[in-house]
């Protein structure tokens, strides 16, 4: 298999991978590899689609706006996706594209909306949290876009969870412990985690008695400071990654 070709740009495709087949790209795509990146025919692009792991192909022009790819040679084969699953209550707008990129960069498996007593927003647009889960899977080398599950009130999302998955809730008003050790002490338990970050307002002390109703939990301090909530994703899947998940 050829070297790595990290220069080359990647692109998500819905379409089945395979030998000898090619790729017909939508005009936002077509537009992007032609006229953002002005790439010429026959030059590189890695596609993958989440099922069929990634491939090398080569760009066909066939005017300015239609063009497809033509695979050539698989570069990396599929991967499963993490299982890790990432309850969030939704932010607005920029701070939720980036928590949702964010938490894709970290390895998560799926990402599910929760709905808290405090969290600012109503509704949640699954498309965006999609399209940015694509975009950051794209840029990482990513080979499975993780899941945008459908958001749930608290409550239920917490009955929904398999009883064997490991439930990490990160609590600002947590008694302040060292956060590698209290993931330690459960690292036996089970590979299946899910991690629960809570609003710009905190959780209610509703809500923390409906996660220590949940037996195996892990009530989880990221330390003295309080984080924002986009600030906190990324430093409990830091954590969660280096002492349970892949970054070991
Ligand atoms: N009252 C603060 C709370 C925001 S914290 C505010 O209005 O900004 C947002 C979420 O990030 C919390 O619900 C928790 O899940 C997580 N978080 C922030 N700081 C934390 C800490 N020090 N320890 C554990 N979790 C924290």
């Amino acid at each position: 298999m050829a070297a790595y070709d990290f220069s080359a740009p990647r692109l998500f495709v819905s379409t089945a991978l395979g030998h000898g087949l090619h790729v017909t790209l939508d005009r936002a795509q077509a537009n992007y590899l032609l006229n953002v990146l002005r790439l010429k025919a026959g030059e590189n692009v890695l596609v993958f689609n989440g099922r069929d792991g990634e491939w090398r192909a080569e760009l066909a022009i066939e005017g300015r706006r239609t063009a497809e790819l033509r695979l050539v040679e698989p570069t990396r084969s599929q991967t499963a996706p993490n299982d890790l699953l990432y309850l969030f209550a939704p932010l607005k707008h920029a701070r939720l594209d980036y928590m949702a990129q964010k938490a894709v960069e970290m390895g998560v498996g799926a990402l599910k909306p929760i709905f808290t007593r405090r969290t600012q927003v109503s509704r949640v647009n699954r498309e965006r949290l999609r399209a940015n889960a694509v975009e950051a899977a794209e840029q990482c080398g990513i080979l499975a876009v993780p899941e945008v599950l459908e958001e749930q009130d608290l409550g239920p999302a917490l009955a929904a969870l398999e009883p064997d998955r490991l439930l990490i809730f990160c609590d600002e008003d947590a008694p302040q412990t060292n956060p590698v050790l209290a993931l330690e002490s459960v690292r036996h338990r089970t590979l299946k985690i899910a991690v629960a970050v809570g609003p710009e307002g905190g959780f209610t002390q509703e809500e923390r008695a409906l996660f220590a109703a949940r037996s195996g939990g892990l009530r989880l301090s990221l330390g003295p400071r309080i984080l924002r909530a986009d600030t906190a994703a990324v430093a409990v899947l830091a954590l969660v990654q280096a002492v349970l998940g892949d970054w070991r």
